[in-house]
């Protein structure tokens, strides 16, 4: 019998390995996997490249005529990463870097972006079969998916994390402070932004992993999924 496919949408907070956990499963279930955030950091990417933000101000009008111009794609790598493509140009490096980390929260809050992303997001999504993750997922861009988690961790645990991934991507300039102060300021704009708020959907069920191995949170999912797929 053919398995039943669902969608299942991963949210939380910054840095708290939703996309470790969303990639994982949807290797193991043979399900595509799109990073939501990656998105938004690649507009942000677009903004920064054309000066469109002074301090904490986003040029909204200017932004708003170019939305058209940005494309957003995903290709898999050779080895078999998927990796995110802006008008064309991979882009996956410099979207993790501070820079876009400390002013995507201030994209992401835009009304008319949003609303393109999540009309991306919707259409990538449309036959099922699909993990991705972000921070409305289960809110607003499929508030029907089968299977919602909504991920969380301690702040700290979280820059933790992050400051590790970063120095194994050998940038050593960040120190662990400044990544504290990104996750705890990221995540205190994406909860209080009037356009989607950060929020767990009531039908979400809450991971707190600061305390679990990758090992047994993908366990944790798995069973879940599986759950919601038997026949
Ligand atoms: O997931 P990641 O930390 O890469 O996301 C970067 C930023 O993009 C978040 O801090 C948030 O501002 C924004 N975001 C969002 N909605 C999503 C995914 C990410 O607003 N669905």
């Amino acid at each position: 019998m053919e398995q039943k496919l669902i969608t299942i949408a991963i949210d939380g907070h910054s840095s708290c390995g939703k996309s470790t956990m969303a990639k994982a499963l949807a290797r193991r279930i043979g399900y595509a996997y799109i990073d939501t955030g990656a998105m938004y950091r690649a507009v942000t990417l677009y903004c920064l490249e054309h000066d469109m933000i002074k301090g904490d101000e986003v040029n909204k009008p200017r932004l708003r005529r170019h939305m058209p111009k940005i494309e957003i794609t995903f290709q898999v790598n050779a080895e078999g990463k998927s990796e995110t493509y802006l008008n064309g140009r991979n882009v996956e490096h410099e979207i993790r870097g501070m820079e876009v980390s400390n002013k995507v929260s201030l994209v992401s809050a835009i009304g008319f972006v949003r609303r393109a992303m999540v009309a991306q997001q919707q259409a990538m999504g449309r036959n099922k079969g699909i993990v991705m993750d972000g921070r409305d997922i289960g809110t607003v861009v499929f508030p029907d998916a089968e299977l919602k988690v909504f991920v969380t961790a301690s702040a700290e645990v979280r820059a933790q994390r992050r400051y590790q991934e970063l120095q194994s991507k050998g940038d050593t300039s960040t120190t662990f402070e400044e990544v504290l102060a990104n996750v705890v300021e990221r995540d205190r704009i994406d909860s209080t932004r009037k356009e989607s708020p950060l929020r767990q959907a009531p039908d979400a069920l809450l991971l707190d992993n600061s305390h679990l191995t990758l090992d047994e949170q993908d366990q944790w999912l798995y069973e879940e999924f599986v759950q919601r797929t038997k026949g």
